[in-house]
């Protein structure tokens, strides 16, 4: 296929490599001139504005993989964006973590426009973004996402369809504030055992055959070496960012305040979040977050 791909940072540029090696014609843009010398490299045309890659020669569709809710507004809506030149029919896959509500009145605009529209934000990190095999939570129609399928199978594992325009937000957004919520619960655990004088391993051990268990203590426990694998044995470095998770946790706490809606704990979880991130652990693994305890 002949495809559009807007937005090459860590999740983009890996993205858009899968494709050109599934085969298929990619026209790139991206404000980063060394992201775009790199895909120049993997085989792709470049762009000099979203406008220019919706108005390629015979695309059929176009992808974004960008930072936030202003830049998806600014790629598709403002001057040079995507809707200043792109044809009808186009398919338009935004694949950026961003508020639902945006995700809505974006794909309202497109449907005026006459493009279909599909909100599928991503889970499975860069790691998974450079192994093809992300999670996607699609919202649109059951078409468009029949359509999309075997496109975003080039990328992902897990093509998930989730119901309307900007319910792939919502299913990203509630996840995130569990996972969010759980690693302080698994913290806070861990750290109140081990300075009662529990082991660690045999702590998480009894956690994880009992009712306590979950990701964060079975997969991605906090504390160092309970978990070889886990970026907490590993300095907390790599894995998923604490600014990353503060940014999930704040479109959450938005989407809970525009459904009225309260998020108790999401909100809890976002302000001790922020207290560690303001204390310059930012670009931690977000489990990292134990070091708010003493132990
Ligand atoms: P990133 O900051 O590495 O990349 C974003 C890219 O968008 C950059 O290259 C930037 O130059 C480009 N960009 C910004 N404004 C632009 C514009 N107006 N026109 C063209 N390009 C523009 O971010 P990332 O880590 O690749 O994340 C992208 C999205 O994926 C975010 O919404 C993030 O929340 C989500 N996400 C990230 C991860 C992760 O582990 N990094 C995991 C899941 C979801």
């Amino acid at each position: 296929m002949k495809l559009g791909f807007i937005g090459l940072g860590n999740m983009g540029s890996p993205m858009a490599r899968n494709l050109i090696k599934a085969g298929h014609e990619l026209t790139v843009f991206d404000l980063s001139k060394e992201a775009l010398d790199q895909l120049r490299t993997a085989g792709a045309s470049i762009a000099q504005s979203p406008a220019e890659v919706a108005s390629a020669a015979n695309v059929e569709v176009v992808i974004t993989m960008l930072p936030a809710s202003q830049h998806v507004r600014s790629v598709y809506l403002g001057q040079g964006g995507i809707f200043g030149s792109v044809s009808q029919d186009v398919l338009l896959i935004d694949c950026s973590t961003i508020d639902p509500q945006t995700a809505r009145e974006v794909a309202k605009a497109a449907l005026e426009k006459g493009n279909p529209m599909l909100d599928a934000p991503v889970s499975g990190g860069t790691g998974g973004a450079e192994s093809g095999t992300l999670t996607f939570m699609v919202g649109g129609t059951k078409k468009n996402f029949e359509y999309a399928q075997p496109l975003l199978s080039q990328m992902g594992k897990n093509i998930v369809y989730c119901g309307n325009s900007g319910n792939g937000q919502v299913a990203k957004v509630a996840n995130n504030m569990l996972l969010g919520i759980s690693m302080i619960a698994t913290a806070e655990a861990m750290s109140l055992g081990v300075s009662l004088g529990m082991d660690p391993k045999v702590l998480a051990g009894i956690i994880n055959t009992s009712s306590g268990r979950c990701w964060s203590s079975e997969i991605y426990n906090p504390y160092p070496d309970v978990v070889e694998s886990a970026p907490a044995s590993r300095g907390y470095k790599g894995g998923f960012g604490v600014d990353l998770m503060l940014k999930d946790l704040g479109l959450a706490t938005e989407a809970a305040k525009f459904a009225k809606e309260p998020v108790v704990l999401g909100a809890v979880a976002q302000q001790l979040y922020q207290l560690f991130s303001s204390q310059g652990n930012g670009q931690l693994d977000f489990s990292a977050i134990i070091k708010l305890h003493k132990n």
